[in-house]
């Protein structure tokens, strides 16, 4: 009798918690998965997305099988071989780079890639074609905390461990709603304050949510005061004496003009402008004041704001003047939605990027990677990032655009706009595992790619937790794993340095390139993940400790070494309401969907929870516009319209409206797809869009 296949250890595709899953082959080629309950992150514990994981794989329906390609605008997509697809893509990329030069194509790939994909990724672009035209969807999650950490702490570095949760006894969660978005670290903080009744969280939200509902101050601002409330609790601190002055004085600077700043205003006046109670305020400042371990939390609230970079600034310098980082229970703790942004910021994945956090405008750092991969010398100018992209596709300075692994038809802002882009691009490849993406629409190449569980690799959770993640099963069809597609490609070009034998192999040289820099992880390899399930970086070659935090010392990457108070003013850039588009959109996230529901829009299960779009309103506004609970609203900003059905909430700030933002093209329409209407603003140092603000006006639908 056949043994049955054994359980083997992963981690979940979802959200940057990153937990840990047991996947069991079947006979029939299906799997099933499980929480890992000896997983540090997660102990067993998996939430509906997680617990869900394997219908997505299962079902194979919607899968890309074959390559296909068409020879011309013109020619219907036909089915061809790897070979046919792969020669054909490099000779159009050749013809374009010596027509037009290296800037003249682009990748733009996504947080769900894995560590090794990345990294070839990277190496391709920069270092053989000779651009940095590489952005990736994390350019619409993390950029602007990326910028924050590199200001502040001197790189991008996430200082905290998940076990500091345990450890803490105030969290700040702001810009962020946990409970749905991050659940099984939310249950980590609602199992500790249950525990322990002294433990405060003070939640900053506009809206009413599942993780407010566990607040002891819930601030419902008013978007886009983030900066002033920031502001408003650090003058609180300094009043009450609850800074760490010898923490100031050592360990950081900027703290005077920081100090003259945040007293300009009063608590009454920041109260004012935040649209929130001045009382509100002093006691959650003074929660932070006693905490011997403040932990703060945010994701998509602080970063994807035209003020995203301040926002994350502002809300470090409360670490800062407290003292509260590189010590158990406390310091900041950026939730990364993707499974694997903070893999492809190791590798140097966005277009203003060099491996292993080095400095792009850094000549040495651009020659000691050229040096290390034998290429080309490196560009100094940044490359397009992800909105610009597809800016650059519209006025044809980009000729050639490959689409690796994300759906930026329903992910990114003004949408309408990126679609004429790659209607106007001149060549569109995309490489995928679903027939789902409009992107397909457009495209000229199409390659089918290997999905979890059937491709091996690494990838990095919020904490700085590197998993390795094994082949389980086989991949349907022809599709390959996305390494292996890029590295087919660059040989296809003549390019050396891409014939890995394994991709074990793409991860060693991986590691190597990280040697003495502060994300050293040059002593780890498969052997060292497999054998002890995940690993924190740093890990360095002949000192196998992993770092669950960082700063321990209160020595910081910065050249002084010293932490830097940013002065930021609470500079407002959004698109503001007026007369014709009175109200503040925001969008978001809901509990059972991700992203734009390739993966989980399969799942019948997770559908349930929310089966359609909706606006959420005040009922005093829906009353204004003679709307009731479930009635057509259309929804109009100055770049396109929605139509869904409204859904009242007086967990909403009248005057603030919020659209889910899964929803893309659904049989035909997309009235409901979010970024018909979001604002094209973008941060001006990060440039993450202004997802959750921009100014539109409702309208009860009326049939014509
Ligand atoms: Fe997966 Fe995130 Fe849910 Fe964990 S919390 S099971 S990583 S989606």
């Amino acid at each position: 009798m056949p043994l049955a296949s054994p359980a083997i250890p992963s981690t979940c595709c979802y959200c940057g918690v990153g937990c840990g899953v047991l996947v069991k082959p079947e006979k029939n080629g299906d799997v099933t998965v499980t929480g890992n309950p000896a997983y540090p992150v997660n102990r067993g514990a998996l939430c509906s997305k997680g617990l869900n994981l394997q219908y997505t794989v299962n079902d194979r329906s919607d899968r890309l099988l074959y390559p296909h390609m068409r020879y011309s605008k013109s020619r219907p997509l036909q089915r061809v071989s790897w070979e046919e697809a792969l020669h054909r893509t490099a000779a159009v990329f050749r013809t374009f780079i010596e027509q037009y030069g290296p800037d003249s194509v682009a990748f733009y790939a996504s947080g769900q890639c894995l560590t090794e994909e990345y990294y070839v990724i990277n190496k391709l672009m920069k270092g053989f074609i000779g651009s940095n035209n590489l952005d990736t969807n994390s350019r619409l999650c993390m950029s602007s905390a990326v910028v924050g950490y590199k200001m502040a702490l001197g790189e991008d570095s996430v200082p905290v461990c998940y076990d500091d949760i345990e450890l803490a006894d105030c969290f700040l969660v702001t810009g962020a709603n946990p409970a749905w978005c991050h659940p099984i670290l939310w249950r980590r903080v609602e199992a500790h304050k249950a525990a322990n009744p002294h433990v405060k969280i003070v939640v900053v939200d506009p809206r009413a949510t599942d993780t407010s509902a566990l607040a002891d101050v819930h601030i419902q601002v008013l978007p886009g005061t983030d900066v002033v409330l920031h502001q408003a609790l650090a003058r609180a601190l300094i009043e009450n004496g609850d800074i760490d002055v010898a923490f100031i004085e050592q360990h950081a600077e900027g703290y005077e003009a920081y100090r003259q700043l945040v007293f300009a205003r009063t608590l009454e006046e920041a109260a004012q402008l935040c649209g929130v109670a001045e009382a509100d305020i002093r006691l959650a400042a003074a929660y932070i004041g006693a905490a011997k371990g403040f932990l703060s939390m945010w994701t998509m609230g602080l970063n994807q704001s035209a003020m995203g970079v301040d926002k994350n600034l502002s809300l470090l310098n409360l670490h800062l003047i407290t003292g509260q980082i590189g010590k158990p229970g406390a310091g900041p703790l950026s939730l990364t939605g993707q499974p694997n942004a903070m893999g492809g910021r190791e590798v140097g994945g966005l277009s203003n990027l060099l491996p292993a956090h080095r400095n792009l405008a850094n000549p040495e750092h651009r020659a000691a990677v050229q040096q290390f991969w034998g290429s080309g010398p490196l560009a100094e100018k940044p490359g397009y990032t992800a909105t610009e992209m597809f800016e650059a596709l519209e006025d044809g300075r980009l000729k050639a655009i490959w689409i690796i692994c994300t759906n930026p038809l329903t992910s990114l802002p003004q949408v309408r706009q990126a679609e004429a882009a790659l209607a106007k691009a001149k060549f569109v490849v995309v490489q995928d595992i679903s027939t789902k993406p409009e992107t397909l629409a457009y495209a000229d190449v199409i390659l089918p790619a290997a999905a979890w569980a059937e491709k091996e690799g690494t990838m990095t959770n919020s904490e700085r937790r590197i998993s390795y993640l094994p082949k389980v099963v086989e991949a349907p069809g022809e599709a390959l794993p996305d390494a292996e597609i890029i590295c087919r490609f660059a040989r296809a070009l003549n390019f050396p340095g891409f014939d890995f034998p394994t991709t074990e192999a793409i991860y060693e040289e991986h590691t190597r390139l990280t040697a003495g820099t502060t994300l050293d992880i040059s002593g780890l390899n498969y052997t060292v993940l497999r054998e002890q399930g995940s690993v924190q970086w740093p890990y360095r070659s002949g000192q196998p400790q992993a770092s669950a935090r960082l700063f321990t010392d209160q020595q910081f990457y910065t050249p002084s070494g010293r932490a830097i108070i940013h002065p930021v003013t609470a500079t407002f850039r959004s698109e503001a309401p007026d007369d014709d588009f009175p109200f503040i959109l925001t969008t978001g996230r809901i509990r059972d969907q991700w992203h734009t529901m390739t993966k989980t829009g399969k799942v019948s299960k997770l559908n349930q929870h929310t089966p359609q779009a909706y606006l959420e309103v005040h009922p005093q506004d829906a009353a204004a516009l003679g709307v009731r609970e479930g009635n057509l609203l259309t929804v109009k900003s100055r770049r396109g319209t929605v139509r869904v059905a409204a859904r009242l909430s007086t967990g909403i700030r009248p005057g603030v409206v919020f659209l889910p933002m899964h929803w893309g093209k659904i049989l035909g329409s997309d009235l409901n797809r979010a970024n018909n209407v979001t604002s094209a603003t973008l941060d001006p140092i990060s440039k993450e869009p202004d997802f959750k603000f921009c100014a539109v006006q409702l309208e009860k639908y009326r049939k014509p």
